[in-house]
């Protein structure tokens, strides 16, 4: 036969074995009932918690808010989610998370506390590497701007006097002098063109990104203009197919497909001429775009590679350039919380794809 178990030792056991302190609190100022959760958390024993007036275990500073709770509760009221600190038997203090209600005819307020301290200190603690890293990056951000801004100035000067020097004396030393003001000059015009894109690159991440409705086929349409004499020149077809709208910044979005454009140009195939094409996938809540060439193509191994700063595939006598641009490009796609990726094999051309949330 079961033994009758009675409902009020039934709650006795809930309230021994809860973790969270409960109690009623007389609007005498003493503690009336408290599970033993509240011994485990202060230290203090029961005699102790039954005899000590319950604002002197209140944190000073924290005597008032308290005070203001509980005359709300005097008059039948209810507390959601108040926090004080609370002075532990061994001098120390913790945050307790308290729910509560009065009831004026028991002549108290039933309350629930939770230990939050602990759950404090990591939010703290998470907030404040938050913080720091903001701080770093923005140091960062700041070097990386100065530096380069810092470094154009001596450089325009050193190319300058290299081009004076080129065109006073040019021909008048003998030949291994104009060889080595030649590589001095076009040392220097590389660097310009690294210094330049340096900045591009940490402008990217230095201006906060405007997220307005923007016309990509107005952008579209501005790049290829700007580029209609190297593309001429360069013997290259560039077809698109309608763009529609992108929720992003307009001039990083125009700089993301001129770089795009631009590289699907340069890394044609020798015996075929480049042709690209831009278009949209049409997918729901995303701008998804893709920009297709049918040149030299990537190994499967570099196409993480080639987005990192200084990531090239060749060197500098095959193909010019820095190896910033689809860096750059990443940039771009991470402050706009979308991403970037190629699809792509050696000999079969390229597709980079861009996809934003939120395209319209
Ligand atoms: P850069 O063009 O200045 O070298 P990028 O960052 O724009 O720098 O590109 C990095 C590398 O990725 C290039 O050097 C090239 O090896 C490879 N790459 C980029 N676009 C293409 C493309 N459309 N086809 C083949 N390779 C490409």
């Amino acid at each position: 036969m079961g033994q009758s178990v009675t409902p009020v030792a039934r709650e006795a056991r809930l309230l021994t074995l809860s973790i969270d302190l409960l109690g009623a609190a007389g609007f005498d100022g003493y503690l009336k009932l408290h599970n033993p959760a509240w011994n485990r958390a202060l230290g203090y024993d029961d005699h102790e918690l039954a005899t000590t007036p319950y604002i002197d275990l209140i944190h000073p500073d924290d005597q008032a808010a308290a005070r203001a709770v509980i005359d709300r509760m005097a008059n039948g009221g209810t507390t959601i989610e108040f926090v004080c600190r609370i002075r532990r038997r061994d001098g120390m203090w913790r945050h307790i998370l308290w729910s509560g209600q009065g009831a004026p005819d028991d002549g108290c307020f039933y309350i629930v506390g939770k230990d939050v301290t602990e759950r404090r200190r990591l939010d703290q603690e998470l907030e404040n590497r938050a913080e720091r890293l903001e701080r770093i990056n923005a140091e960062l951000q700041d070097f990386a701007y100065i530096a380069s801004h810092d470094l154009s100035e001596p450089l325009r000067m050193i190319t300058s006097y290299l081009q004076l020097l080129q065109r006073r004396y040019g021909g008048q030393l003998d030949e291994t002098a104009d060889e080595f003001i030649h590589y001095a000059v076009d040392g220097a015009e590389r660097m310009k063109l690294l210094i330049d894109d340096l900045l591009r690159y940490s402008r990217v991440g230095s201006v906060e990104v405007q997220r307005v409705p923007v016309d990509a086929d107005a952008i579209l349409e501005g790049v290829l203009r700007s580029h209609e004499g190297a593309i001429l020149e360069s013997g290259a077809t560039v077809t698109h197919g309608p763009l529609g709208t992108v929720q992003g910044d307009a001039t990083q979005i125009g700089q993301l497909l001129q770089n795009l454009i631009a590289n699907a140009i340069k890394f044609a195939r020798d015996d075929i001429p480049a042709q690209v094409r831009i278009e949209r996938v049409d997918e729901p809540r995303q701008w998804h775009i893709v920009v297709r060439d049918n040149g030299i193509g990537i190994e499967e191994r570099h196409a993480e590679r080639i987005f990192k700063m200084f990531g090239r595939l060749h060197g500098r006598e095959e193909y010019a350039g820095t190896g910033i641009g689809l860096a750059i490009c990443r940039r771009i796609a991470d402050r706009h919380s979308g991403r970037i990726w190629v699809e792509s094999a050696p000999g079969s051309g390229s597709a980079f794809h861009v996809a934003f949330p939120d395209g319209s």
